[in-house]
């Protein structure tokens, strides 16, 4: 899968995540009903969105910075399950600290970024390694 098509993935889920965390947690729960948009709201902070972005990017093209599609190592163990279970744990350990500590919610769309990415990865032939 191409990092063009992976950036995308990847910023999309963490702008409509980024959308929800701040409607529903440091807003109203309400602005996340699906009727209402971002931009018909000024609930979406810049910051956020900042964080959003630049992490969703980062994250999104991690996996192949560190496993070059290209080399013969691609596709092991940072394209693994085994990676997706700690990484699902470190999204809820960042999420959690990020509410204390802002500058987390950076970790925390890296690590979006990254899910996204493998999750993209899973859904083609050659799937994921254990
Ligand atoms: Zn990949």
């Amino acid at each position: 899968m191409n990092r063009k098509v992976h950036i995308v993935i990847g910023v999309f889920v963490s702008i409509l995540i980024a959308y929800w965390i701040d409607g529903t947690f440091y807003q109203d729960p309400w602005v996340t009903l699906p009727f209402i948009l971002p931009w018909e709201t000024n609930y979406f902070s810049f910051s956020t969105m900042v964080y959003a972005i630049i992490g969703g990017i980062i994250g999104s093209i991690l996996p192949d910075v560190i496993e070059p599609p290209d080399h013969y190592t691609h596709r092991g163990f940072f394209h693994s399950v085994s990676m997706m279970r700690f990484l699902l744990g470190a999204l809820i350990v960042s999420f959690l600290i990020a509410f204390y500590e802002t500058w987390v919610w950076s970790v925390f769309y890296v690590i979006v970024g990254y899910v996204m990415h493998l999750l993209a990865d899973g859904t083609t032939p050659m799937g994921l390694p254990d």
